[in-house]
């Protein structure tokens, strides 16, 4: 739905506070004056160039206020179109520019022979010498590591039944790259409903990383590409569809905050998060529900990303559906990691302590494993709780058939 441009200005703010109560970074760091006085406030407020919001850089995105607000304000993305003010005129540390660029580091990576392999291992003596700490990233993380072959490359060679109905597998650079097996997981969903899935090799990266770090455009030139291809698809009549709730937040919802123009919002309405997509299906009386019985308890993170774009929880609705299966909703807010954030030194701590609510209900071990429909949401789980995660996905490949 077309959002009103009035959201996007503070002025429609009512001063409130919902969304410094609802902000897990303001309870975290003392250091953060909130969501209200930096977008909204000093929107209004600031009178030069260098009248700069020194707290804005603590925002993480992570969209809590924004669905907060009781008068539709998009927060966030106002904190958003002020970093990128501030970075018109002030130079990126090396650590952003690395967290920004996931995809032309992994092109990079994966043109040199065995790159993968190389770079996973360069990652780890990087992390031992703290190299990683001297240029501004947490040294207390593991990088995440490359998969030896990416998804789209990998996907060549996987035999599909052809089908009338196709889709679209939007990948993002972290299935693509990190975690093809949910792209694989993908497939095997989307045949056992009779659908064939195409790949669109000319998809950039979504351009989350690169809005986050303030590197506003060439995120605009992502998304013109991206919308571009979607409107192609469009016009075929095959919807796109993506896994990774952060790349179809962006893809659907914050384009058309970021940079306002007309066709973004009719591409938009051809893109789907996957278990939107397959939620849908199930309300037309077409999802196969031929599903092995599994008998196990998942507990399920909600990603931030997920619960802003208001299409309740389609995964835990449809996972339901398998005989034996039960599904507890963690219910412990932010995870703390928000994309790159949690991979700055200087935002480490700050994101492994929005995160101790959900860390301690893990804790609790009254289930058999964790499902998370995004990957970096996964991989703070895993770094702080050493269990490994995984994509709801993946659950519904291994029974559907
Ligand atoms: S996006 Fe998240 S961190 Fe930023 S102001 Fe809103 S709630 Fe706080
Ligand atoms: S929740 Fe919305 S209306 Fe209330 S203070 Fe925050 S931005 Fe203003």
């Amino acid at each position: 739905m077309k959002k009103e441009i009035a959201a996007l200005t503070g002025d429609y703010c009512l001063s409130c506070t919902a969304c410094m109560a609802n902000c897990p970074v303001m309870a975290a760091a003392k250091e953060y004056r909130g969501p209200k006085l930096v977008g909204p406030a000093h929107g209004r407020m600031h009178f030069s160039q260098e009248d700069v919001e020194d707290s804005l850089e603590f925002c993480s995105n992570c969209k809590n206020c924004d669905r907060a607000c009781p008068s539709g304000v998009a927060v966030s993305t106002l904190n958003m179109l002020a970093r990128a003010k501030y970075f018109e005129t002030h130079e990126h540390t090396h650590s952003e520019n690395i967290l920004a660029h996931t995809e032309r580091m992994a092109k990079l990576v994966r043109k040199i022979p065995f790159g993968a392999t190389f770079a996973n291992l360069g990652m780890s003596v990087g992390k031992i010498f703290g190299i990683f700490k001297m240029i501004g990233i947490a040294g207390e993380r593991d990088m995440p590591r490359y998969a030896s072959m990416p998804f789209r490359k990998k996907f060549r060679d996987i035999v599909q039944k052809p089908a009338d109905k196709k889709v679209v597998l939007f990948t993002g650079c972290y299935i693509n790259d990190n975690e093809p097996q949910v792209g694989d997981a993908f497939v095997k969903v989307m045949q056992a409903n009779g659908y064939e899935v195409l790949i669109d090799e000319e998809f950039n990266c979504c351009g989350s990383p690169l809005v986050a770090m303030g590197f506003f455009d060439e995120a605009r030139e992502h998304a013109s590409n991206n919308v571009r291809r979607i409107l192609e698809w469009k016009k075929k009549n095959i919807p796109v569809v993506t896994p990774c709730t952060s790349c179809s937040l962006m893809l659907k919802e914050e384009y058309h905050e970021l940079f306002d123009e007309e066709k973004i919002f009719e591409a938009a309405t051809n893109v789907y998060d996957a278990f939107e997509f397959l939620d849908i299906l199930d309300e037309r009386g077409e999802l196969n529900r031929n599903f092995k019985p599994l008998d196990k308890t998942f507990l399920y993170h909600v990603p931030c990303h997920l619960k802003s774009q208001a299409i309740g929880l389609p995964a835990a609705e449809i996972l339901e559906e398998i005989n034996g299966v039960k599904v507890k909703l963690a219910d412990a807010g932010c995870c703390g990691i928000s994309g790159n954030y949690g991979f700055r030194k200087d935002r480490y701590e700050i994101s492994m302590k929005v995160g101790e609510k959900l860390f301690k209900r893990i804790a609790r071990k009254d289930f058999d494993e964790i499902i998370s429909d995004c990957g970096t949401c996964r991989m703070q789980i895993n770094h702080a709780t050493k269990i490994q995660p995984v994509h709801p996905l993946e659950i519904l490949a291994r029974v559907n058939f």
